[in-house]
C-alpha cells in the first residue's frame, strides 16, 4: 500500500497502536503494507497538523496523485502538499532502492509499450497480455504516472520511438 515495490507481507496499523489502541481492530486502520515499510519506515509515525488532521495519505482514502507527483526519468517523487511531503518522508518514499527500482520500471514499461503497441498495430492477440503484464507489473506507480502524463509532457518524458505506442495506451486505459 505505501512503496508499491515489495508484495505486502505485514497488516500495518495505519493509526499506530500507540496512538489510538482503541483502533487496534478497527477494519479499516488496517492496511496491507511490506514488512521494510511497516517496521524500519513507518514504525509508530503518525504526523499531525495544527489542526490535527493526519498528514500522511491515506491510501484507502484518497487519491495520492492529489499530494504526490512522480519523475519518471528520476525515479524520484515530489511533493504538491505539506501531506505529500510528510508521506514522503515518513515512508522512505526516495529511498535508493525504491528510485533505482522506479528508473528501471520505467525503462521497461517503454520497452513493453512500444512492444504492445507494435502487436495491436498487427492484430496480435499476444498484445493482451502484455497489457496484463504491463498492468500487473511491480512499481506500478509508474505506469499510472506514465498513463496520466499529459500530451504536452509526454514529449519531453518519454523517447520518441515510445510517444504513439504511449498516446495509444493512454486512448485504451486512461480514464
Ligand atoms: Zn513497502
Amino acid at each position: 500500500m505505501y512503496c508499491d515495490d515489495s508484495r505486502g507481507t505485514d497488516i500495518d496499523h495505519f493509526q499506530p497502536l500507540a496512538v489510538a489502541p482503541l483502533r487496534a481492530f478497527a477494519w479499516d486502520n488496517h492496511v496491507l503494507a511490506c514488512s521494510f515499510c511497516n517496521s524500519n519506515a513507518k514504525r509508530d509515525a503518525y504526523p499531525v497538523g495544527a489542526d490535527g488532521v493526519c498528514l500522511l495519505v491515506d491510501p484507502t482514502a484518497e487519491d495520492p496523485a492529489r499530494h504526490l507527483f512522480l519523475m519518471l526519468r528520476s525515479g524520484e517523487y515530489g511533493h504538491h502538499t505539506a501531506k505529500g511531503e510528510q508521506t514522503i518522508r515518513v515512508f522512505g518514499l526516495n529511498r535508493p532502492d525504491l528510485v533505482q527500482g522506479r528508473q528501471n520500471a520505467f525503462c521497461l514499461a517503454c520497452s513493453n509499450l512500444r512492444d504492445w503497441y507494435r502487436q495491436q498495430q498487427n492484430g496480435n492477440p499476444a498484445a493482451h497480455q502484455v497489457a496484463q503484464a504491463l498492468r500487473d507489473s511491480p512499481f506500478i506507480d509508474v505506469v499510472h504516472a506514465m498513463t496520466r502524463l499529459t500530451p504536452q509532457l509526454t514529449n519531453s518524458v518519454v523517447d520518441e520511438e515510445t510517444v504513439p505506442a504511449l498516446e495509444h495506451w493512454r486512448s485504451v486505459y486512461g480514464s
